[in-house]
C-alpha cells in the first residue's frame, strides 16, 4: 500500500469539508437517521483533526496504511479494510 501524497490528503481533506457540511446540513433536518450521521460527523471531525496532525490515512487499529482508494470511497474511515471487514459489509 503506497502512503498518501500531499495532493491526495488535500484532495481527500477537501472530501471531508464537503462530507461535513452534507452531515451538519443533514443534521437539521428528519430524525430518522440523525444518530448514524452524528455518528459519522464524529468520524469526519476525527480524520480532519488526524489530518492537521500528520497521521491521517494510518489504521487505528493495526496502523497499517488504509489507502487512497478506501479513503477515496470512505474519506472519514479511522480503519483499514481488514479491521473493518467485519463491520462494514
Ligand atoms: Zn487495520
Amino acid at each position: 500500500m503506497d502512503e498518501l501524497t500531499p495532493a491526495q490528503v488535500e484532495e481527500l481533506r477537501q472530501d471531508l469539508l464537503a462530507l461535513k457540511a452534507t452531515l451538519t446540513a443533514a443534521l437539521e433536518g428528519p430524525l430518522e437517521h440523525r444518530e448514524a450521521e452524528e455518528h459519522r460527523l464524529a468520524l469526519t471531525r476525527q480524520a480532519l483533526a488526524a489530518i492537521e496532525a500528520g497521521e491521517y490515512g494510518t489504521c487505528k487499529r493495526c496502523e497499517e496504511l488504509i489507502g487512497y482508494e478506501r479513503l477515496k470511497a470512505r474519506p472519514e474511515a479511522a480503519y483499514c479494510a481488514n479491521c473493518a471487514g467485519g463491520h462494514h459489509r
